[in-house]
């Protein structure tokens, strides 16, 4: 996945399993001294939600001499999750608190990348997570999510951060036990607020009781996702045509990405920006 002299962006919510892929890379750093690291926290602003995970970053990157950086949705957004989802409440606007989460921690990521220079974003999906997506997006039918699924992706010449997972194979209750074995204290999440509108947590739920009852589904279900990627066209091949989105840069599949939309939305950005911005380009 990582070439000796990359620098890689490690996307960390102070939890285990991106605990544990954060000491894993330190640890293959030592096998790779020209390998540079830096771990991201991005902290969303929902209110307590990230009180115990950054100190636990902070003090495990000291310790290690990591360089760290921790985003705020304030900062890069403009607006906590917390307000953003009280907005959107209240103007009935028709999207749910995932989705904003989703598409602006990604919008965060790239623009650190870019910030940064990195060459690659590391995160720690696991092999629980890779199942639950496919799943997730099946039931959407939306094949688009499930080829960006792809251990190493790429999206395009234009783009040259890629993508990485190195731990999809990883179910995560091992995940789980790396970190344990290693000594990495990670605090109990507080429970995000917002956890009952998310879907994932259903699918979880079930994917786990068919583990339970049928040992050995989960793996089938990741080697099912592997095959057809091989169908597709080879597990680093881009899916689609990725742009530079008109106004801020960023990767997106249409003239201007979801986060710039969203930032419309939330009035944020004016639709006049938006329309002018597309037709300048
Ligand atoms: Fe974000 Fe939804 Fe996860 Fe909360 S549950 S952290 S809103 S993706
Ligand atoms: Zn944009």
């Amino acid at each position: 996945m990582l070439d000796k002299d990359e620098h890689v962006l490690v996307a960390v919510s102070g939890g285990k399993d991106s605990m544990g892929l954060l000491h894993f890379l330190v640890k293959l750093k030592k096998k790779m001294p020209k390998l540079e690291l830096t771990a991201l926290l991005i902290d969303e602003g929902i209110q307590g939600y990230r009180d115990r995970t950054i100190p636990n970053l902070v003090e495990y990157s000291k310790r290690h001499g990591v360089k760290y950086i921790i985003a705020s949705f304030r900062d890069y957004v403009g607006r906590t999750l917390d307000e953003i989802v009280k907005e959107s409440f209240e103007r009935k606007l028709p999207y749910m608190p995932c989705s904003y989460c989703g598409v602006f921690r990604r919008y965060i990521m790239n623009a650190v990348a870019r910030e940064t220079n990195t060459t690659a974003i590391a995160t720690a999906h696991n092999m629980d997570d890779m199942v639950q997506t496919f799943l997730m997006n099946l039931v959407n039918n939306n094949w688009d999510r499930i080829f960006s699924l792809t251990p190493v992706r790429k999206l395009s010449e234009d783009f040259i951060v890629k993508r990485i997972k190195p731990f999809y194979e990883i179910p995560e209750k091992e995940s789980a036990l790396y970190a344990l074995v290693n000594n990495l204290i990670t605090p109990e999440f507080n429970q995000c607020p917002y956890v009952k509108y998310n879907v994932r947590f259903t699918i979880r739920k079930i994917l786990n009781e068919l583990e339970d009852k049928y040992p050995g589904s989960k793996y089938g279900l990741l080697r099912s996702l592997l095959e057809l990627f091989q169908i597709q066209g080879g597990i680093q091949m881009p899916v689609k045509k990725y742009y530079k989105c008109t106004i801020c840069g960023q990767p997106s599949s249409h003239a201007v990405c979801k986060a710039c939309l969203f930032k419309a939305e939330l009035r944020l950005l004016t639709y006049e920006q938006v329309k002018k911005s597309i037709q300048d380009n």
